[in-house]
């Protein structure tokens, strides 16, 4: 008898989708990746992730012990449907749980992708065997995932972890959720973009829009990342005013849940070198706790692949559930 002891990861993100296939230990033993078409509406990008799914597997279809999948925006775990994203317009309850439980003929469990990476950092990366930690990602958008007293922590409606939408600032821009000031509009890739070119047309002194031949829709998160780099002063303020937000909304988190770790993954951090120390002086003066207390600050451990390893925890974890209550 062939033991079942491989799992599929089946990461949605808006830019990309990733499929890979893990051992027990977490090590990803093959992978697919292609970029999201996001115009071409759910049904073409769910036959695009069955063919993933279905060559990662490749002949290996009899060790497969379950199929995670993570999804960027609402999902009802209870029963494996995508509500809906922000991320994908025109996407509406696609049963996602029972489609890929039909064709690969395993149990399959679906979660939102910020709760799928903390499970992912708690099985091989930076929370491995930590019962309390924060998980944000920083990236087009702010998502998180909070794990206290060793549970992903759901709430009433299963949204809690939506630490892009803390207001950090009332009188902030405008958000995408319809509010203002939440740290997503304050600190998101996006809004680090928005505000340079706002600054960059008022003509504050900076090499940006030079690099941008002057079209400031050209300024993009690399192009200032890059022009910090470079040394600029003004690209380098943008970075440390994203800090002193996210520090912001780290202190206030720090203080309402006490975990022993604040995890940062996403597209941003690529330039945290820019802004985590913004992070950690603000929450070294303003959280609740201080010095041996505090806890720490790291990037996410799972590198580019979190979303795919996070998913794969999520059937991990089904399985393991699943094995728990049939003893
Ligand atoms: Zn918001």
């Amino acid at each position: 008898m062939t033991t079942s002891d491989m799992f599929v990861g089946v990461d949605i993100g808006n830019t990309k989708l990733a499929v890979g296939l893990l051992d027990r230990q977490g090590v990803i033993q093959t992978s697919a990746r292609r970029p999201t078409s996001v115009d071409s509406g759910a049904s073409s990008v769910v036959e695009t992730l069955l063919a993933m799914t279905g060559e990662v597997i490749g002949e290996r279809g009899n060790r497969v012990a379950g199929v995670g999948i993570g999804f960027g925006g609402l999902v009802n775990i209870h029963n494996g449907i995508a509500v809906s994203s922000p991320n994908f317009p025109g996407w509406s309850n696609v049963p996602l749980t029972a489609i890929f439980s039909e064709r690969f003929r395993v149990p399959t469990a679906m979660d939102n992708d910020a709760n799928a990476s903390a499970l992912g950092e708690r099985w091989v990366g930076a929370a491995r065997g930590m019962d309390n930690f924060v998980y944000m990602t920083i990236s087009t958008g702010i998502g998180g995932a909070f794990v206290l007293d060793g549970r992903l922590l759901r709430g009433q409606s299963g949204y809690a972890g939506e630490v892009g939408h803390m207001i950090v600032d009332p009188d902030g821009p405008p958000c995408r959720c319809g509010k203002q000031g939440c740290l997503e509009a304050m600190a998101s890739g996006t809004a680090l973009v928005q505000f340079a070119r706002e600054a960059v047309e008022d003509g504050v002194p900076t090499r940006l829009g030079e690099m941008a031949h002057n079209e400031t829709g050209r300024i993009t998160g690399e192009l200032l990342h890059r022009a910090a780099l470079e040394g600029d002063g003004f690209a380098r303020q943008v970075f440390a005013r994203c800090g002193r937000y996210l520090g912001i909304g780290i202190a206030n988190i720090i203080s309402v849940l006490d975990p022993s770790l604040i995890i940062l993954g996403g597209g941003v951090m690529k330039a945290g070198a820019f802004f985590l120390q913004a992070v950690e002086e603000f929450v070294a003066r303003k959280a609740l706790r201080e010095g041996q207390l505090a806890p720490r600050i790291v990037p996410a451990g799972c590198g580019d692949l979190v979303g795919v390893v996070g998913a794969a925890a999520v059937a991990l974890a089904t399985v393991a559930r699943s094995a728990d209550a049939s003893e």
